[in-house]
C-alpha cells in the first residue's frame, strides 16, 4: 500500500472532513523538553514564547515541563493565557500607549512585563500605570526592525533614567530578538548570529552599570540561534517560540529535523490529474498563510507528510505543494514515484501537508486537533 493511500486511510480514521491543523504532541513534547534541558543546563529562565500556538493545551505540556512563565505578541493573547492560569506573562511587542489603561488591568493578575525603546512610551505608560510592571529596554542587535542600536548607550541610558522615575515601572534589563538569525545560511551562522547578540548585549550591559540601582537581565529569543547553539550560557532569560512545532524554513536552515516537525495540516483532496501530475487540496491561503520557500523547482508553499501508527512520519520525496490560491493548494509529483502513487488517490482522500512557518498556519486555525482526536483549543482573535 503507498505512503499516500495509508496516511489517507489514517486521516480519515480520525474523522476529519476538511482542512484541519493535526499536533503531534509526542514531538511537541519532545521538543520542549530539548529546549528546558538547554535552558536548565544553563542556568538560563526559559520564557517561551506562546505566539507559535496560541493554545492554553500546549501550554499545559510547558506547564508540565515546569515551565510557569511566557511571552506573548498581543494584549489578547496576555488575556487569553491569564485566565488560564499564567501569571507571569512578557508582552514582548513595543508597548503601546493607547493599551495602558489594560496593561494596567492586567497587571492586578499578573507579573507583567513590558518592551519599549522609546521615551514617549515610557511617559505615557508612567502615567498610567498604578500597579507595578517590568520594563524591558528593546535593544537592537543587529536585525534592524525594532529597539535601540546596541552602540547607542547614550539613549539608552536617557530610557532608563526616564523609567526610572516612575514608581510602577521596574527596570527588568535588555531584550532582544535576532531575527536576522533568519536570514544566516545554516546552523554555523546562526551560531554566530547568537554568539554574536550576547556579546553585544553584554557590551551594552557593561556600558550601562551604574545607570540602575539592580541588575540588567538579558534576554534574547529565536527558534534558529537557539537550537544551533547548545550552550546558551551567559544569558538570563531565552524566549524561542516556533521550536515547538518547527516547520519547512527551520528544516530548511538546518535548525531541526523532519523529525522535530510537530504539526501539519490533513488536507482534502478535491482534484486529480494524472497527466499533469498534479492534485489540488482544499487548502490554500487560507489555511496555510502565504508564506513560501524558493526551491530548485520553484517555490514551495509545503510538503507531504507521512502519517505512521505512532505519529507523524517522514516527508514524501518528489512532492511539493507548487501553487497556491484562496482556498486551492497545487501538488505537484517531480518523480517517476510520486505520479506513480497519484493514481492511487481521489478525492475524498485526505494528505498531511507539513507547513513553511507553524506560526502563521496555526494562526490561520480556530482550534488543533491532536493525533488521539483531542480538540486543542486556541486563543481566537476577536
Ligand atoms: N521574541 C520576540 C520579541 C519575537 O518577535 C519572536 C518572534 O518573532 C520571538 C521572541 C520568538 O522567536 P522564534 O519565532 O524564532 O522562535
Amino acid at each position: 500500500v503507498s505512503a499516500l493511500r495509508e496516511t489517507s486511510r489514517r486521516l480519515r480514521a480520525l474523522g476529519l472532513t476538511r482542512a484541519t491543523l493535526l499536533v503531534d504532541e509526542r514531538r511537541a513534547r519532545a521538543n520542549i523538553r530539548r529546549f528546558r534541558d538547554r535552558a536548565d543546563a544553563a542556568g538560563v529562565l526559559l520564557r517561551p514564547h506562546f505566539k507559535t500556538h496560541q493554545s492554553a493545551a500546549v501550554g499545559a505540556w510547558f506547564r508540565d515541563e515546569g515551565i510557569d512563565r511566557a511571552t506573548v505578541s498581543s494584549l489578547g493573547q496576555a488575556a487569553y493565557f491569564a485566565e488560564h492560569g499564567w501569571r507571569d506573562l512578557t508582552l514582548a511587542v513595543g508597548a503601546n500607549p493607547l493599551e495602558a489603561a489594560e496593561y494596567d488591568a492586567l497587571a492586578a493578575d499578573v507579573r507583567l512585563g513590558l518592551l519599549t525603546d522609546s521615551e514617549a512610551a515610557v511617559t505615557a505608560l508612567a502615567a498610567a500605570l498604578t500597579r507595578p510592571v517590568r520594563l524591558w529596554l528593546d535593544v537592537d542587535v543587529g536585525d534592524g526592525r525594532t529597539g535601540v542600536p546596541w552602540q547607542d548607550t547614550v539613549r539608552l541610558g536617557a530610557l532608563i533614567r526616564c523609567a526610572a522615575a516612575s514608581p510602577a515601572l521596574e527596570i527588568a534589563g535588555l531584550l532582544t530578538h535576532a531575527g536576522h538569525a533568519y536570514g544566516a545560511s545554516g546552523p554555523a551562522a546562526a551560531a554566530a548570529v547568537f554568539r554574536e547578540s550576547l556579546h553585544r548585549l553584554r557590551a551594552c550591559r557593561e556600558a550601562l552599570a551604574g545607570t540602575v540601582p539592580g541588575p540588567l537581565a538579558l534576554s534574547a529569543g529565536d527558534t534558529p540561534g537557539f537550537s544551533a547553539v547548545r550552550d546558551w550560557s551567559g544569558l538570563d532569560e531565552a524566549r524561542p517560540g516556533n521550536f515547538v512545532f518547527y516547520d519547512l524554513m527551520q528544516l530548511e536552515a538546518g535548525a531541526c529535523t523532519p523529525d522535530d516537525l510537530a504539526c501539519a495540516v490533513a488536507a482534502p483532496v478535491i482534484g486529480v490529474y494524472p497527466d499533469a501530475g498534479r492534485v489540488v487540496l482544499h487548502a490554500g491561503a487560507v489555511h496555510l498563510s502565504r508564506e513560501v520557500l524558493a526551491g530548485p523547482a520553484g517555490p514551495c508553499f509545503g510538503r507531504l507528510l507521512s502519517l505512521d501508527d505512532g505519529g507523524f512520519g517522514g516527508i514524501l520525496p518528489g512532492w511539493s505543494l507548487a501553487s497556491l490560491s484562496q482556498e486551492h493548494g497545487v501538488l505537484e509529483g517531480r518523480d517517476a514515484t510520486a505520479r506513480e502513487g497519484l493514481a492511487d488517490l481521489e478525492p475524498g482522500d485526505l494528505l498531511l501537508l507539513a507547513p513553511v512557518h507553524s506560526c502563521l498556519t496555526c494562526e490561520q486555525f480556530q482550534s488543533y486537533r491532536g493525533l488521539d482526536g483531542a480538540v486543542l483549543e486556541r486563543y481566537r482573535r476577536p
